[in-house]
């Protein structure tokens, strides 16, 4: 999920290899102004898991991590390599797509695959953002993306791939 300023405005919707609940997330969120909804995906590619922003919409088949990297070019959307250190993550085999950013800080990742992820982003001169994993109501919010940018599903995803974005801790910040 994401952020802009010192509170929550933004979340992003990527399920498992579904887009069912983006289209029913952006009606429920149209009533209330200042609350944006991306609408986005995770593929589980061949080679390990991505996040797409910005579809509301499956990339083609198959789902390789090229197929999924190219479908969110198309799309004017962002391709993240999710939790590149834990399971169903790419690991070090990222280096071989032209992904737009890494996840550097997951809510369900530890610390060190976290610091992996986060040395992979630098090495590969790509933004890093997180991502709250949240399978769960209560794992909403662990992290999230302060991004510097409008209020506005291409405003958010440019300044993404820009780098205009830092991952940010804020476990406990917020409760339901
Ligand atoms: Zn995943």
């Amino acid at each position: 999920m994401l952020i802009s300023h010192s509170y929550i405005k933004v979340a992003a919707v990527t399920d498992h290899d579904s887009v069912r609940g983006c289209k029913p997330t952006v009606e429920l969120a149209s009533a209330y102004p200042d609350i944006l909804i991306i609408p986005g995906v995770e593929i589980s590619t061949s080679q390990g898991d991505v996040v797409v922003l910005g579809t509301d919409e499956l990339p083609p088949r198959p789902w390789t991590p090229e197929v999924v990297v190219d479908f969110a070019k198309s799309v004017g959307g962002v391709s993240i390599v999710a939790h590149p250190y834990r399971e169903y993550g790419m690991g070090d085999r990222a280096r071989n797509y032209k992904v737009d950013a890494i996840e550097v800080l997951n809510g369900g990742s530890g610390q060190a695959a976290n610091n992996q992820a986060k040395d992979l982003a630098k090495s590969m001169g790509l933004p890093g953002t997180a991502g709250s994993d949240a399978h769960q109501v209560s794992e909403l919010f662990s992290v999230f993306s302060q991004v510097d940018a409008a209020l506005d599903v291409d405003a958010v995803l440019k300044a993404i791939k820009k780098g205009f974005v830092s991952p940010q801790a804020a476990r406990g910040s917020i409760r339901f």
